[in-house]
């Protein structure tokens, strides 16, 4: 069993609608059982500006899949909800990224674990540490909470 931080996102159509609908899809997989929530908060879109503010949350789920089987999951999600190839970080219908798998550090040309973005993003910071204020940075072994703290001072 491993334990994963789900990021969610839309800033498309009904955003909170979609997110809470993407989490009711990720209920259905089988495989798959909800741990914990973040709030859902709106944030400002970061690299590609000229676009709507965002609803993010992120979800602690626990799971028997693998990082790739996983990810193939929250695609077919994605697909579902009509979500089209789109500009990258442009707008979407919803956006389902994998943040952390365990304390596993991944890299393919399908996916890279932790994502890249979790330093780059204070919003995703503060959300992990709101479901978990002990949770560690696989990659340096720091704590995220000192980090956002040191951030937002
Ligand atoms: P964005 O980077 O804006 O989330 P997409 O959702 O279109 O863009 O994702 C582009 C690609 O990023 C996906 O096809 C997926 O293979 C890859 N990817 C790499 N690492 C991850 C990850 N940790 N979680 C989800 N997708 C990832
Ligand atoms: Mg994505």
């Amino acid at each position: 069993m491993s334990l994963v931080y789900i990021g969610l996102g839309s800033n498309l159509g009904d955003k909170r609608a979609n997110l809470v609908k993407a989490r009711d899809e990720l209920l259905n997989i089988v495989h798959v059982e909800i741990l914990k929530e973040s709030i859902i908060e709106e944030t400002e879109p970061v690299d590609y500006l000229d676009q709507p503010a965002f609803l993010n949350q992120i979800i602690l789920i626990k799971t028997e899949l693998n990082p790739e089987n996983l990810l193939k999951k929250l695609k077919s999600i994605e697909k579902r909800f009509g979500r089209k190839k789109t500009i990258p970080k442009g707008p979407r219908i919803i956006d389902l990224d994998i943040l952390l798998y365990d304390d596993l550090i991944f890299k393919s040309h399908r996916l890279t674990i932790p994502h890249p973005e979790i330093k780059n993003r204070i919003f995703i910071l503060k959300q992990l540490v709101e479901i978990n204020p002990s949770l560690l940075d696989p990659l340096t072994g720091n704590c995220y909470a000192d980090f956002f703290k040191k951030r937002t001072d």
